[in-house]
């Protein structure tokens, strides 16, 4: 490299035209320090500061157009130079302007001699405006920085070696830690190891192949909570472009999960008793069919329903009924294997799947097992109630091959158990399939029976036990089918029930017998004294019905005493805790209407009920009247009750009374009434009337 010598030279003996030309500049200040005074400043210094320039030459020094606050760095400055300690400095200050108004200033300074003395020349440029430009971007980091703090989810951002950078608020509470501890660190320094393993993987990739990812992970909270997160991962890019590091942003999603898991939950599982529902149910049995094919073992379908639950949930309310099917739930799910499928199908109706069944000897082991389980007494807030079980069975392959029609088959099979008298199992067979076709005609051809006079209420008398004489008479149902012929009502109630009609039904029987009550009240042949007539309501129809204020309206209407109508209800209903059977028991009573409790001795027989519904009559069934006469523990039973009764103030009529020495044995005993094949048959309402009139009225023997 050369220099040119002689250029270089003559700019140097011209420095002087040099120099001016460089303090004429109209940009950067130009000073000549010596002393602690100016001894030079060009124009542009002069202007910036507001002085003339005469006057800053004329024995001003820098501390004059220095901040008070800067004083002191400008001095150290200057003096380290003056002194031959650095030979440049270069540093920003606030100035101050004449007017005393401030201005952000750079100095560029260097030591020199002047005259043979130490000096500084320098130049000097106002960088307000830059001031300002970075002020404005500093305050923009800071306003970033408090908006990432607003950010509920945690926010951190870390460099290309995964090393913390920084982070918002909602990361250090999450992570349990102070900002200040986080940076440096990286994820293995403050997350599990698996969970920090997950993260680094994911951040390597996404380093490698720039851009954003998500993923969904666990993380543990400072707490010790640990929460389902989506981590979404972004790179940022330095200013050059190139790849600076990856910002994280987790999102929480514990409580759409917890949701989500609750909505499956409730989609699958039966609230009351945590087994599967019929949803769930249907899935499985699908998937054990599949499974049935391709191993080619067979397996069973099971509907197990529960007898007369209706009954307890009528009678001893919901509540109690609720606690008796989680009960039962339990029962069933202990007599099965792990690998059986126990559900709730709704109602009291439980499914069991047995798959893999090598044995059929098995299932009819596994029905018996369920039903003595169910059979056993269960204690609800102190009531002990009896419930029994029926048990359907059907197999898969032999019965059926589709699902649809297994579980109808065991369905009916369910049915046929429950004819055959419950408490037990039945299996599918196809003529059952016939039986429950019949069923369902039946149930279709009830509901016009009605309207097409099929029905008529029968009476059977009731007699006095001590004179035989009739003075009352218990109103049966009968339908008279065109084709099937006479059906008897324990047949066909049920269905009644379950269909609704019931409440038709039963408001009809309620009228015809009290117009016929009405009637025998005038019939001369019993001397005006009438026939009281039992009417029977199942406990359906006082639990749902609401037909109570009509009847009593009725008997107002066709002008009746009340005294000549008895409702006979069975026991059960007394026990219900719900305070509506009880207003409505009482409304039958305070309208002078009697209540009979029928079947006495089948069902809960609570005798602290009796008196506080004030019953007027029991009904000894007919299993106690028929077996007195062999069973001396029978006798006893129907003797004390008896007792019992009067001691109350209850009058007694025994049901089933076929022989003559039952009836002996019974007016022994002190009973009060007696009804049964032995005195008369149920019997249309004209033959009754002229059974009446015969003088049969009288005394039946
Ligand atoms: P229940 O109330 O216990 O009626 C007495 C049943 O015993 C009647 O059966 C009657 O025919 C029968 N019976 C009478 N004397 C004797 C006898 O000496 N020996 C035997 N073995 N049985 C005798 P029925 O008429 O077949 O009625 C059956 C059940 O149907 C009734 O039992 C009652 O629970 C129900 N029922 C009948 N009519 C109605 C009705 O209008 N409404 C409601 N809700 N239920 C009714
Ligand atoms: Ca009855
Ligand atoms: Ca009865």
């Amino acid at each position: 490299m050369s220099v040119d010598k002689a250029l270089l030279d003559k700019v140097l003996q011209d420095a002087g035209s040099l120099f001016q030309g460089l303090a004429d500049n109209e940009l950067t200040g130009l000073y000549l320090i010596q002393d602690g005074r100016f001894v030079y400043v060009n124009p542009r210094l002069a202007a910036m500061f507001g002085y003339p320039q005469e006057e800053l030459c004329g024995g001003l020094g820098p501390m004059h157009v220095t901040a008070p606050e800067h004083q002191a760095l400008a001095q150290s400055e200057i003096d380290r130079r003056m002194q031959g300690k650095a030979k440049t400095g270069h540093y920003r200050f606030t100035g101050m302007r004449k007017d005393g108004s401030h201005l952000d200033v750079e100095v560029f300074g260097v030591s020199t001699l002047f005259q043979d003395k130490p000096a500084i020349v320098g130049i000097l440029v106002d960088v307000s405006e830059r001031s300002q430009a970075e002020r404005e971007v500093s305050n923009q980091l800071q306003f970033i920085g408090r908006l990432i703090d607003t950010i509920p989810s945690p926010v951190v951002y870390k460099n290309l070696e995964g090393r913390y950078l920084g982070c918002n608020r909602a990361f250090e509470e999450f992570a349990g830690r102070p900002r200040d501890d986080l940076i440096g660190r990286t994820v293995f320094d403050i997350a599990t190891q698996d969970v920090a393993a997950k993260s680094d993987a994911a951040d390597r990739r996404l380093m490698s192949n720039p851009g954003t990812t998500s993923y969904e992970g666990k993380a543990t909270q400072a707490d010790g909570s640990v929460h389902d997160i989506i981590f979404h991962k972004a790179t940022f890019d330095n200013s050059d472009g190139s790849v600076g590091g990856l910002v994280t942003v987790m999102f929480d999603i514990s409580e759409r999960k917890r949701m989500e898991e609750r909505i499956w939950q409730e989609a699958n599982y039966d609230s009351l008793t945590g087994l599967p529902n019929r949803r769930l149910f249907r899935d499985r049995l699908l998937e054990e069919i599949k499974r049935a094919r391709r191993s080619g073992r067979g397996l069973a379908l099971l509907v197990v329903d529960l007898d007369r639950f209706k009954e307890v949930n009528d009678t001893l309310g919901h509540e109690l009924g609720d606690k008796l099917l989680t009960e039962a739930a339990t029962r069933v799910r202990a007599c099965i294997r792990d690998s059986d499928t126990v559900a709730r199908q709704g109602g009291d109706e439980f499914m069991v799947i047995l798959p893999d069944i090598a044995d059929p000897a098995i299932v009819g082991q596994v029905a018996q097992n369920i039903i003595d389980a169910l059979a056993r007494p269960v204690i609800l807030d102190g009531h002990t109630v009896y419930v029994s079980a029926s048990v359907g069975v059907a197999l898969f392959p032999d019965d059926a091959a589709d699902m649809d029609t297994l579980l109808s088959y065991a369905d009916q099979a369910m049915y046929a158990a429950k004819e055959k008298g419950r408490n037990g199992f039945s299996y599918f067979t196809p003529s059952l399939q016939e039986r429950a076709r019949n069923r369902l005609q039946l149930a279709n051809e009830l509901r016009g029976a009605l309207a097409a006079n099929q029905l008529s209420v029968y009476m059977q008398p009731i007699v006095d036990m001590r004179d035989g004489a009739i003075v009352k008479a218990e109103a049966l149902l009968r339908w008279r089918h065109p084709v099937l012929g006479m059906i008897p009502p324990d047949q066909f109630i049920p269905i009644a029930e379950e269909i609704g009609l019931i409440h038709e039904i039963g408001d009809w029987v309620f009228k015809e017998s009290a117009l016929a009550a009405r009637r025998w009240r005038d019939l001369p042949v019993l001397g005006g004294r009438g026939i009281q007539v039992s009417v029977n309501k199942s406990p359906r129809q006082l639990v749902t019905g609401n037909t109570h204020e009509d009847w009593i309206e009725f008997l107002r209407e066709i002008d009746l005493s009340a005294e000549f109508v008895v409702i006979e209800i069975t026991e059960g209903l007394l026990m219900d805790a719900r305070t509506e059977v009880a207003s409505k028991l009482l409304q039958f009573r305070d309208a002078g209407i009697q209540v009979s409790l029928d079947d006495f001795g089948t069902g809960y027989s609570a005798m602290s009920y009796l008196k506080k519904f004030h019953i007027d009559y029991l009904k000894i069934d007919k299993s106690f009247v028929r077996d007195m006469t062999t069973d001396e523990g029978d006798r006893a039973i129907a003797e004390a009750i008896i007792v019992m009764a009067h001691k109350l103030g209850i009058k007694v009529v025994a049901e089933g009374v076929e022989t003559a020495e039952q009836r002996d044995l019974l007016a022994a005993a002190g009973c009060d009434f007696g009804q049964g094949y032995l005195f008369a048959r149920p019997m249309p309402m004209d033959d009754f009337e002229n059974f009446l009139e015969d003088g049969k009225g009288k005394t039946v023997q």
